[in-house]
């Protein structure tokens, strides 16, 4: 009887297995056709001072549109572009895309935007990327200072000597360079210890649960005792709630990114809702 079960469950396992294998295999094989067929789309989410309440910067979020699956995470997508090879491709659309608005906000003038855009740390670490964005920094002419990788080591890839030498060719050209995720997974005191940085952006799981519990409110102010020390720019991501605002105002920690504030909004509600108004203000 027991023999039978576990002939079962095997075959429920690998059932399971090919589910995913055929998931995984669709969505690849619509990622290498995906660039071509416009499946791929920008959003942008809000990074907010937290005292007056303005917009000082956006994240850049991916979103990917499968034909048959429908949206897709980018938590599933990207590690399928890093394996398939065509993140580098991708991350060079992502860039053009984003000095293409960049270049129309100025020219509707609106007021200056940051922008932080995810790089993986697989495309840092190419040979023709620091070039790449020199020829485009160049070529359009965008102030090089609007922009900030953001950056996160996974299990797959760590930073390496060419990760980090190419930081600072970043850097040298004006870009600014932050620390994802900051305190979870791979993300850690290593990397603060090795690693040219500007700007740290701490993990969402730290903010989850303040100030309601006691042991997190420890937690998350040793690291921001830490990592104000270092002159680093801080700042904290999955801010949700009026309370984590409040508590963390409390503890010097100014800048936000999260729901509380926005979602990932596109740019047209973007512009609606956050630059013209900020156009007013300051006319
Ligand atoms: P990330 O860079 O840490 O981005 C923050 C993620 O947290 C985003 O998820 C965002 O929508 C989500 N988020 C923001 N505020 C809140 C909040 O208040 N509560 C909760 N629960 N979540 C919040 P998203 O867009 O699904 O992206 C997931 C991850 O995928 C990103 O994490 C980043 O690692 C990766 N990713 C997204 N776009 C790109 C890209 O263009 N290139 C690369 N290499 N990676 C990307
Ligand atoms: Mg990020
Ligand atoms: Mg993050
Ligand atoms: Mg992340």
């Amino acid at each position: 009887h027991a023999k039978e079960l576990g002939r079962n469950n095997y075959q429920w396992y690998s059932m399971e297995m090919e589910r995913k294998m055929s998931r995984s295999l669709l969505i690849e094989n619509g990622l290498k056709t995906a660039l071509k067929h416009h499946r791929f789309h920008l959003v942008f989410q809000p990074q907010i001072h937290m005292l007056n309440e303005e917009l000082t910067g956006v994240e850049v979020l991916l979103r990917y549109e499968h034909p048959e699956l429908g949206s897709i995470s980018p938590i599933e997508f990207i590690p399928l572009c890093e394996q398939t090879g065509i993140i580098d491709e991708v991350t060079h659309w992502i860039l053009t895309e984003a000095v293409f608005h960049q270049l129309e906000w100025k020219r509707k003038q609106y007021p200056r935007v940051k922008m932080a855009i995810n790089i993986s740390p697989l495309t840092i670490e190419k040979k023709g990327f620091v070039q790449y964005v020199k020829n485009l920094v160049e070529r359009t002419g965008v102030d090089p200072s609007l922009f900030e990788f953001e950056i996160t080591e996974d299990a797959f890839m760590n930073f390496t000597e060419e990760v980090k030498s190419h930081m600072l060719e970043l850097q040298n050209l004006g870009i600014r360079i932050a620390l994802d995720d900051f305190g979870s997974g791979y993300s850690s005191l290593k990397q603060l210890k090795d690693l040219p940085i500007d700007k740290i952006k701490i993990d969402r799981t730290f903010i989850q649960n303040v100030p309601a519990i006691e042991r997190d409110q420890a937690i998350i102010e040793s690291i921001l005792d830490l990592t104000s020390r270092l002159n680093n720019e801080i700042i904290c991501e999955g801010v949700e709630t009026k309370e984590q605002v409040d508590y963390l105002i409390t503890q010097n920690c100014l800048y936000a990114q999260g729901y509380y504030y926005s979602k990932p909004v596109n740019s047209t509600e973007l512009e609606e809702r956050w630059f013209k108004k900020m156009q007013k203000i300051r006319s």
